[in-house]
């Protein structure tokens, strides 16, 4: 089956952030609990206030968020090859515009946690298939967490490509872990390669 779609993570995948998750989550008290799944369970007022301390974070973290290297290039290669890009991400739809305007990035479909799409649900990524009119087959997961695995997983999409350095967190998981772009984009490129 041909590759027709990328469907990208964003913080941490295509912009490099720093978040302090076990501190946000203190902060929160989420109890264990996925932050997005915590929030909506409260009751007002806390329930605003918490969204809001989430929010400061988002904001800071997106402010100061870079273009990660060598991610350029291999969006500019999909663009060449006629591949799709998808962007799907758990922050807000505010925060996505930001980063795409000031990187100047495209994708032909969306989905922001607006959507109510969230992962590790694979929902959202269901959602790109139809959007896009997509086969599970034809699309790849490029992200940098267990979330983007585990939601890959649920939707039933095959490949599944991770970039974080610590490859260890990622050994029992059905993903290929990647320590750069550039050496993401020579693993898709002998996947095209070999297509034809
Ligand atoms: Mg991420």
């Amino acid at each position: 089956m041909k590759l027709k779609c990328v469907i990208f993570d964003m913080d941490g995948t295509v912009v490099d952030v720093t978040y302090d998750w076990g501190q946000i989550r203190a902060e929160l008290d989420t109890q264990g609990k996925s932050i997005l799944f915590y929030l909506n369970s409260l009751e007002e007022p806390d329930k605003s206030k918490k969204w809001k301390v989430l929010e400061r974070y988002e904001r800071q973290a997106t402010e100061k968020a870079r273009l990660k290297p060598g991610m350029g290039r291999f969006l500019d290669l999909l663009n060449k090859k006629g591949i799709k890009k998808a962007l799907v991400t758990n922050n807000s739809q505010k925060n996505v515009s930001f980063l795409l305007e000031k990187f100047n990035l495209e994708f032909d479909c969306v989905i922001a946690r607006e959507s109510g799409l969230w992962k590790p649900s694979g929902a959202p990524f269901q959602a790109v298939l139809k959007e896009l009119g997509l086969k599970k087959e034809e699309c790849c997961v490029v992200g940098d967490s267990h979330f983007d695995v585990r939601a890959a997983e649920e939707a039933g999409i095959p490949n599944v490509f991770i970039l974080n350095e610590d490859k260890e967190r990622f050994a029992s998981m059905p993903a290929e872990v990647f320590s750069s772009a550039e050496a993401l984009q020579k693993r898709i490129e002998n996947l095209l390669e070999k297509e034809k």
